[in-house]
């Protein structure tokens, strides 16, 4: 049975993720936010790196950047497209994306050091931006491939004036919304992503390799609540309309609601009211009004509208018992997106065959495979990520974890090479 050492080199991805740390707001480790002169000087040194490995680097229109190792054969090639992203949350981690972007380049290392050229076109990928910005926008590379990216999205401007559309043009990208999906769709064979899971499950199953089955609905609402604001000594408590005492009920009963129905349909069902604003919110006044956001992440569609039926007769209840007026509108929904079977059972045949055990997974993030996977074949893999912590300075994987999801990685790029007619897959 083949070792993963024999396909990946775990020193050389530790480096890769010390050299990549360094990036950042110094006061705020690890910062690496879109647009930053953090970023810039990240991507910098990751097209040095793809530069130094053969890799013909280009910026797409979205602002990805995407280093080419050419097939062989006559244009126009197939070609499979494999990254992640290299942008960080405010004070996140160390190997969120990164070792997706860090695990893909050990397959052209590995290409390299054996002499293969492939059958089509390898496209390796840093998603440009995935993490939620202050532009209220993730996943701007990917989004932009399936041809998402509005002139709206494109035209806000940050609390200093900064516009987006105006950020992706100064860092190569055309700044201008998608034209409709990448133009290129039907030659591409396949996308990979390799991910920290950012949750405990493989570690506590003491698993290699989780085979992610779909990435979740990600869906947000707006629920305002109206009430009546008054004087907080002289309103008597009987007959109150105060907003924010509805506002908790729901909160409360969304969250029983959301517990209910994920442990009844056994698949991930995430609600969270994370956002609440109180008016006028002041210490001696009975509340008028609460907004809020709810949002919810599902692995099933029919969970999310179990759910949907319920928060309304919830809403109409408070409605009832607080005497508010209560209203939900949709701010945001993004259907569940399945990864692809093929795809998803050449990862299960290489991990078996580097002795890694693996199971099946719903991620819990939104990732940009989930955009990949609207156009294209597209699967992820998620490695493990201790204690579960992600999105902070102390997450953690090691880095013969990352070795061992690009070891599957190499060898399925090889397995969709050797099929003869790699076209047969489609
Ligand atoms: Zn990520």
């Amino acid at each position: 049975m083949d070792d993963y050492l024999t396909y990946t080199k775990p020193d050389r991805i530790a480096a890769g993720v010390d050299q990549l740390a360094a990036f950042t707001e110094p006061d705020r480790p690890y910062t690496r936010l879109v647009f930053s002169a953090e970023f810039d000087a990240g991507r910098r040194w990751l097209e040095d790196q793809f530069s130094a490995a053969g890799l013909v680097c280009n910026i797409d229109a979205g602002g990805s950047l995407i280093g080419i190792r050419a097939g062989a054969g006559a244009e126009p090639r197939a070609k499979l497209i494999i990254g992640s992203h290299i942008d960080t949350v405010p004070a996140g981690g160390r190997f969120d994306g990164i070792a997706g972007v860090l695990a893909a380049l050990e397959i052209v290392h590995y290409l390299n050091e054996h002499d293969i050229t492939l059958p089509f076109d390898l496209e390796i990928v840093d998603f440009l931006g995935e993490e939620l910005n202050v532009w209220g926008t993730s996943c701007l590379g990917s989004r932009h491939m399936a041809g998402l990216i509005t002139a709206e999205m494109l035209g806000r401007k940050d609390q200093d004036g900064r516009c987006l559309g105006a950020e992706i043009a100064r860092i190569g990208g055309s700044g201008k919304p998608s034209a409709g999906v990448r133009g290129d769709a039907d030659r591409i064979l396949g996308c990979f992503e390799l991910h920290i899971e950012q949750a405990k499950t493989l570690q506590s199953m003491l698993v290699d390799i989780g085979l992610v089955t779909e990435i979740p609905s990600i869906y947000r609402y707006g629920i305002t609540v109206t009430g009546q604001a008054g004087h907080s000594g002289t309103t008597v408590m009987d007959g109150r309309r105060d907003a924010a005492v509805a506002a908790a009920d729901i909160i409360t009963a969304v969250s029983d609601l959301a517990g209910r129905i994920e442990a009844e349909d056994n698949r991930h069902f995430v609600a969270t009211i994370g956002k609440i604003d109180i008016f006028p919110n002041g210490a001696a006044i009975v509340p008028g009004r609460a907004e809020m956001t709810l949002d919810l992440r599902a692995a099933s569609d029919r969970s999310r509208l179990r759910f949907e039926a319920a928060l309304d007769k919830l809403i109409k209840q408070t409605s009832m018992t607080r005497n508010c007026q209560i209203s939900r509108d949709q701010l945001a929904g993004a259907a569940v997106a399945p990864m692809d079977k093929k795809l998803i059972s050449i990862l299960a045949d290489q991990s078996a065959r580097l002795g890694l055990g693996t199971m099946p997974i719903s991620s819990g993030a939104g990732h940009d495979t989930a955009h990949l996977s609207r156009f294209a074949r597209a699967a992820m893999l998620f490695i493990p990520c201790q204690d579960g912590l992600s999105h902070c300075p102390e997450e953690f994987t090691s880095a013969d974890s990352i070795a061992r999801g690009a070891a599957v990685l190499v060898r399925s790029v090889l397995a969709l090479a050797e099929q003869s007619a790699p076209k047969g897959l489609i």
